[in-house]
């Protein structure tokens, strides 16, 4: 390559090289765990936190590398995401996620239906085949498209937002339900919430971790609930981990919730050891 202002070549060129080595072991990592199976999922359990009823999970998905060992999704699913390769692993979640729901709900028949929430991105929503590709396996595993919700953040919307409701209009007429993840960390419009297909807000981690008594994180929480109650939409609250912010979720009228406080995200052996063989509370 040509250099045209030398020193301040060498400095981008090492960094781009290096990282660019980086992102080709990783693209190419990624491509044979796929066809290895390297990927596993997680199911965190998802509470009405009134009642204390298990209503469902959201699939989490993990790398297990058999060098490199446990691979955290914050470091591969944005460069799955930039690369596209997301298409493939998403396509395998929501296929794994509705098999394995399938399986708990027969296990279970007394039990209201539970739910499963699987997380899409903006390359998902992208592909022309989505809705398709996502009504076959809801055929193929027998789960009704009332039991699958589909979470996307609001920052997938603000481009393409005509055609990603499209979209999400179509998966509606599956029965699929919808889920604003992160809300309030990205670039929300008040504006085009209202004319989303939405059917839940989930309050990110973020908001819940930094709540006091009475700080601007509780009256943001406080607004972000009664924004979803007024607009008719589930609110559900991530990364509850103790005691009292479950007891003032609970004040403020959230319904639903997720974290450690009930449980992390478990493999599903160790979910049917935990909730399933034990009967959901
Ligand atoms: P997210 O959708 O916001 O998922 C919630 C994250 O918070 C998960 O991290 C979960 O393990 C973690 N978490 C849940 N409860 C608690 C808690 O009480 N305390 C703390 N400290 N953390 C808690 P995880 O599994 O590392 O996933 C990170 C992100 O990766 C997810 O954020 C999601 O955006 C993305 N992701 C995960 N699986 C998939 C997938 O299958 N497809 C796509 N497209 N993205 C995925
Ligand atoms: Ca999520
Ligand atoms: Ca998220
Ligand atoms: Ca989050």
């Amino acid at each position: 390559a040509k250099a045209q202002g030398k020193s301040c070549y060498k400095i981008f060129d090492a960094q781009m090289h290096a990282k660019a080595l980086i992102r080709l072991n990783l693209e190419h990592e990624f491509c044979k765990a796929l066809e290895r199976k390297d990927f596993i999922l997680y199911y965190q359990p998802i509470f009405d936190i009134n009642t204390n009823h298990l209503i469902g999970f959201e699939a989490l998905v993990r790398w297990q590398h058999p060098i490199w060992g446990f691979v955290p999704p914050a470091e591969f699913i944005p460069i799955a995401e930039e690369t596209g390769l997301i298409v493939l692993l998403d396509n395998w979640v929501l296929y794994t996620a509705c098999q394995q729901l399938a399986t708990w709900q027969n296990q279970h028949p007394n039990l209201p239906p539970l739910k499963m929430s699987v997380n899409l991105s903006v390359p998902d929503l992208r592909k022309a085949s989505l809705v398709r590709d996502i009504e076959t396996i809801l055929a193929e595993t027998g789960v009704d498209g009332n039991c699958l919700t589909l979470e996307i953040t609001e920052t997938m919307l603000i481009n393409n937002i005509n055609d990603t409701l499209i979209v999400l209009e179509q998966l509606k007429t599956l029965g699929i339900q919808i889920s604003i993840d992160d809300f309030g960390t990205g670039y929300s419009s008040l504006n085009y919430l209202h004319r989303l297909p939405a059917d839940a807000l989930k309050i990110d981690r973020s908001f819940i971790n930094q709540m006091q008594a009475g700080n601007r994180n509780y009256q943001l929480i406080k607004t972000i609930i009664t924004i979803g109650n007024q607009l008719g939409l589930a609110v559900i609250a991530e990364g509850i981990e103790t005691q009292q912010q479950l007891q003032w979720l609970q004040e403020l009228g959230c319904e639903f919730g997720q974290g450690y406080l009930f449980s992390p995200p478990l493999s599903a052996p160790k979910i049917e050891a935990l909730f399933m063989n034990t009967g959901c509370s």
